[in-house]
């Protein structure tokens, strides 16, 4: 089980910079206070992150109620692509909220028809179609079903494989964690989908080989044919990495679905609306996909998610066959609106990809300095991580990485508790209009705590 990050508050070394504000005891006996009361409410599977009570998030700083503010390289868990409490989303919120105009159910509202007008304009065919949800989990529940819908509708009852990736995540309900490619997830479930099957991700360090043969020797292997695949599903990185696919290969599976009337679905929660310093991550791999999945960084704040993808297949189901009672809050439309004309107006994806290089260059040097203990340090644009591993080996340490966490928080850097294969990864992902300072400054934050952990 994950580790609880401690609640004895400890006096830190005081830090005063432009960035970050640290004095006194951490966690402060005020949210230490306040999080025992949320432990008593709460099951403990939400007691995962660093103890600080967020009393205000603005940029690229969040603060507590007692004066401390940190550098954040979370963006909450990739959200706030804009930066925190951006002040056209908060205005555009504010608006909606005046008006009143709260909730709609399916009925229309204008700020749902600009959003998904906004979204298919911004598409990468002009004719893809937006069906919009609240949480990345239900978009891409959404794709499972559209995908295998599909294949069932124009191959007959056999086409209905959906083929995910080994250590892929997309959400946590029943169908998404059966997407999901870790096998501890889905323990809970009793009837697993034995037409959804998992092939290795190409990631080059814990799968080397990164041809695409591998994916088809996979599925011969598990007699798979593959007239019979509906569809294939993969995140556009891999959040526990963040691991990419070759281009070489994301364009060998276009031309594969495309051989065998498959459709390709990439699951862009994290990936994007700028996050790889490309408006969609795909773009990477100059590919297409028929369908593709939003959420995260779509408003910056309030829960937004979307399925986008060729008209034949968002249409498949009739009128009220495909409905959530908040799809289209115009509040949160509202807000994903603002959300987009400022990453697009402020240039924050150009910014992510002047500043991918600088954060690759800063997290290779980090590898650099401990490679016994970073194994593998992967970044685009303004996503990276730093897989912490037991000395000379890839076996992921989620002691050591945790400890990286922990040590930042302390420090005033704060990023989320390690994610990935074994707990192992420290992931980088600031507001995309985080300065070029702040970013190596946060960098240096987490060298320093390296140097500290391993004792150099
Ligand atoms: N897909 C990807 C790639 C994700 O990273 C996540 C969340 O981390 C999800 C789907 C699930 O999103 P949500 O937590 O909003 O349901």
């Amino acid at each position: 089980m994950a580790r609880e990050f401690p609640l004895t508050p400890e006096i830190v070394e005081t830090v005063s910079t432009h960035y970050r504000k640290l004095s006194g005891e951490i966690p402060t006996s005020e949210a230490v206070e306040s999080i025992l009361r949320m432990r008593a409410a709460e099951p403990q599977s939400m007691r995962g992150q660093p103890p600080i009570v967020w009393d205000r998030a603005e940029g690229c700083n969040v603060f507590d109620a007692q004066g401390n503010m940190w550098l954040d390289f979370s963006s909450g868990v990739l959200i706030t692509n804009a930066g925190h409490g951006h002040p056209s989303v908060v205005e555009a919120i504010r608006r909606q909220i005046d008006g009143p105009l709260l909730t709609t159910y399916c009925f229309p509202n204008m700020p749902r028809i600009r959003l998904v007008e906004r979204l298919a304009s911004l598409a990468p065919r002009p004719d893809y179609k937006v069906f919009l949800l609240c949480t990345g989990g239900e978009s891409t529940e959404c794709a499972l079903k559209l995908m295998r819908t599909h294949g069932l509708r124009s191959g007959g009852s056999h086409k209905s494989v959906i083929v995910s990736f080994d250590d892929a995540f997309h959400g946590r309900t029943m169908g998404a964690q059966q997407l999901g490619g870790t096998p501890s997830g889905k323990r809970w479930i009793k009837n697993l989908d034995p037409e959804i099957v998992h092939v290795p991700f190409p990631d080059g360090f814990r799968c080397e080989d990164t041809s695409f043969g591998l994916f088809e020797s996979t599925l011969t292997s598990r007699n798979i044919e593959p007239r019979n695949v509906a569809g294939v599903i993969a995140e556009t990185y891999q959040g526990v990495g963040p691991n990419f696919m070759p281009k070489t290969y994301a364009q060998e599976l276009r031309r594969w679905c495309d051989r065998h009337g498959a459709l390709l679905c990439f699951d862009e929660v994290q990936a994007g609306l700028g996050r790889c310093g490309t408006l969609w991550g795909f773009e990477l791999y100059d590919t297409v996909p028929d369908l593709f999945c939003l959420g995260k960084g779509i408003s910056s704040s309030l829960p937004l998610s979307a399925v986008v993808g060729r008209p034949d297949v968002m249409d498949l189901y009739g009128p009220n066959e495909m409905t959530s009672t908040h799809s289209g809050n115009p509040v949160c439309c509202a807000a994903a609106l603002a959300n987009i004309e400022t990453i697009l107006a402020e240039k924050l994806i150009d910014n992510a990809a002047r500043l991918g290089p600088v954060l690759k260059r800063e997290l290779a040097a980090i590898k650099n300095e401990f490679p016994r203990v970073v194994g593998f340090a992967p970044a685009e644009g303004l996503v990276g991580g730093l897989l912490a591993v037991r000395p000379g080996t890839k076996d992921p340490n989620y002691d050591l990485a945790w400890d990286v966490v922990n040590g930042c928080f302390r420090r005033g850097l704060l990023m989320f508790a390690p994610v990935g294969v074994g707990g192992g990864c420290i992931k980088i992902a600031p507001p995309l209009r985080i300065t070029e300072e702040a970013l190596l400054e946060g960098c240096a934050v987490l060298r320093e705590t390296f140097r500290e952990l391993t004792g150099h």
